[in-house]
């Protein structure tokens, strides 16, 4: 087995706020498979400590941005994990990335250095009985790896994934010092970013090989529409840049053997979980679709154009049950929604991973109106389940839909719908033609078959992943 370190911020099951950690968390086993033996770097949060606690110290530092830090090596959930056990940074009560108080921690740049550091020094000189040829970041809290990997030199060539470029990891111009960042890369085309520092950028400009979680998104990268200021490095480096799109975990998401719900086969399984759904929510079971949301409530997934989509739907004879937690404005106006309709919507603020499987099996259809989505999970996890999504035609979601227009209806073919402007009334316009179908029982039923065979793992996208490194390795 050929070895690559993996540096996340977030792996599944230990510490999930979003799709990253899912993807961080079911890489090793799907890289595994194409003969590339996997170690994950996190930070040691309270919770991965707790399971890192007969971890062995593979690598320390006494002065690790403000405090004493080392690596321990630990196995858990199946997975080869590192944390990085630093107190002073990890150690406290609240999220990975905000406080108690829902603001970003003040020393996140330090963190997300502190950790991007230890990557690129595992990844540069190798630990004892371990030396990774590739080191694989993600995101911007690992982004200033490739740069300190490249300061320090050594074989290990590294690849930088985005999962959001929504997210850069700014930090004040001032604090180059305190972050260890050479003078010299201050500058535009380094990790400068309008006077200020970005580890976004940092692992764009310095990392041998750019990925991103779909082959729609990254073409999307390279427009001022969705680049959000960094289309312009990326279309610097758009001959290094791929479109890998994400699978999900095909064991923890499959309605054959969930243990969360009343499992099934075929699309006919899915009658008494939307009945035992309905009552646990206290629904009338809807004549036309049960549309449900599993979703982060941010201004990216759109959920406001579901909000004033919805009397469309609840008049096409339709109801809606929604997860999720995020933005104070938007979980309030859905539980006012709620309030006011209880026996056609139903909204549960928070997460709850039983819940959300609860909803996958149980709705007739999944609802994705992202902005941009450069992935989206959850649309597939309703394909397997034959929970027909409702996406807007973006990013990974254009690529993981086939949209019921004639065509695909006359071949057969048909998974979900796809709208497009990403606007209210195209989105309405969809809900409308969902309830059409759902009322044509035959049709639908075939919908449901696709969706259940359509590919949602990591068959394709491993082996892609798997030549990235070997190229990476042979460079
Ligand atoms: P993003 O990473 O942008 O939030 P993804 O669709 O890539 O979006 O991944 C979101 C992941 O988080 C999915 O696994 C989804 O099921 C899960 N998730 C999001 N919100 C909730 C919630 N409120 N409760 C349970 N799971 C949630």
């Amino acid at each position: 087995m050929r070895a690559v370190l993996s540096v996340a911020s977030e792996v599944a099951p230990l510490v999930k706020t979003g799709g990253l950690a899912d993807v961080a968390g079911a890489l090793p086993a799907a890289l595994a498979a194409e003969g590339w033996a996997m170690r994950t770097l996190l930070p040691g949060y309270p919770a991965v400590l707790e399971a890192a606690r007969d971890g062995r110290e593979v690598w320390r530092e006494e002065r690790l941005f403000g405090g004493p830090g080392r690596v321990l090596a630990f196995r858990a959930a199946g997975l080869d994990l590192m944390a990085l056990d630093a107190p002073h940074l990890y150690l406290r009560d609240g999220g990975p990335y905000l406080g108690r108080d829902g603001k970003d921690w003040p020393d996140n740049p330090e963190r997300f250095a502190a950790l991007s550091w230890a990557g690129a020094a595992i990844a540069a000189d190798g630990l004892e009985d371990w030396r990774p040829e590739v080191m694989h970041v993600h995101d911007w809290q690992a982004g200033l790896a490739p740069l300190y990997l490249k300061e320090r030199g050594g074989r290990a060539r590294s690849l930088i994934t985005i999962h959001n470029v929504a997210f850069h990891g700014l930090a004040d111009a001032d604090r180059r010092a305190a972050l260890r960042l050479p003078e010299a890369g201050f500058t535009t085309e380094g990790y400068e970013f309008w006077g200020r520092i970005s580890a976004l950028k940092a692992g764009l400009v310095w990392a041998d090989r750019i990925s991103t979680v779909s082959p729609t998104y990254a073409r999307e990268l390279l427009t001022p529409e969705f680049g959000m200021g960094l289309d312009g490095v990326l279309r610097a480096r758009e001959a290094d840049l791929a479109g890998i799109l994400n699978g999900i975990d095909e064991a923890a998401w499959n309605p054959v053997t969930d243990a969360a719900i009343v499992r099934y086969r075929a699309p006919s399984g899915k009658a008494r979980n939307r009945a035992a759904l309905c009552a646990e929510l206290g629904l009338a079971p809807p004549e036309g679709p049960l549309c449900v949301v599993v979703s982060r409530l941010s201004e990216q997934k759109g959920l406001d154009l579901l909000l004033a989509a919805l009397p469309r739907l609840l008049a096409a004879g339709g109801a809606l049950a929604l997860l999720g937690s995020g933005d104070a404005g938007l979980e309030a106006m859905f539980r006012q929604t709620a309030a006011a309709d209880p026996a056609r919507v139903a909204v549960r603020i928070g997460y709850d991973e039983a819940l959300a499987h609860r909803l996958i099996a149980g709705g007739d259809a999944i609802l994705v109106p992202s902005r941009f989505e450069p992935c989206g999970l959850t649309q597939m996890y309703g394909l397997r389940y034959g929970t027909l999504p409702v996406v807007a035609l973006t990013g990974g979601l254009a690529d993981t839909v086939i949209t019921a227009n004639d065509a695909a209806m006359k071949a057969g073919v048909a998974t979900g719908l796809q709208f497009h402007p990403v606007t209210a009334a195209a989105l309405a316009e969809a809900l409308e033609r969902l309830a059409a179908l759902h009322a044509d029982r035959p049709a639908w039923t075939v919908m449901q078959r696709n969706a259940m065979r359509h590919p949602v793992g990591w068959a394709a996208s491993a082996p892609a992943y798997a030549g990235l490194y070997a190229e990476l390795a042979a460079a």
